[in-house]
């Protein structure tokens, strides 16, 4: 396992969190992920600690309302939210981490159009140890 540090573009949210050293992330293609880039990170609460920049955290939703979309007000990056997948825990933007830390990367697909059906098969969950 290593600790990774990362957050948002202005530098005012920032976060640690702790996940193997082969990271294996997911790139999902449903609506809101598509359009905003993002490699989902997925760990539990115990391994994600913020840092700084609560108080400039804004929450968007949509759909069900299970996932917290948890962006900057200032720069407007989503470094990492509440998934609908996992919300005992976090899903942290892999593109947010700092780059000097960030190690081995692997892209896996995940089909949020279809997010049911991913879902049933174990998807958007954290990563084995
Ligand atoms: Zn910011």
């Amino acid at each position: 396992m290593v600790t990774r540090k990362g957050g948002c573009h202005c530098g005012r949210v920032r976060f640690e969190v702790t996940a193997p050293n082969d990271l294996q992330v997911c790139d999902c293609n449903c609506s809101i992920c598509s359009k905003s880039g993002f490699l989902h990170l997925i760990v539990p609460k115990s391994r994600f600690k913020l840092l700084s920049g609560g108080e400039a955290l804004t929450t968007y939703t949509f759909n069900t309302g299970t996932a917290k979309h948890l962006f900057c007000s200032v720069c407007g990056v989503k470094s990492f939210y509440v998934p609908r997948s996992f919300p005992q825990g976090y899903s942290v933007n892999a593109r947010c981490l700092d780059e000097d830390t960030l190690g081995k990367l692997t892209v896996v697909p995940f089909d949020g159009k279809d997010w049911e059906g991913e879902f049933a098969q174990g998807c958007g969950k954290p990563q084995d140890d």
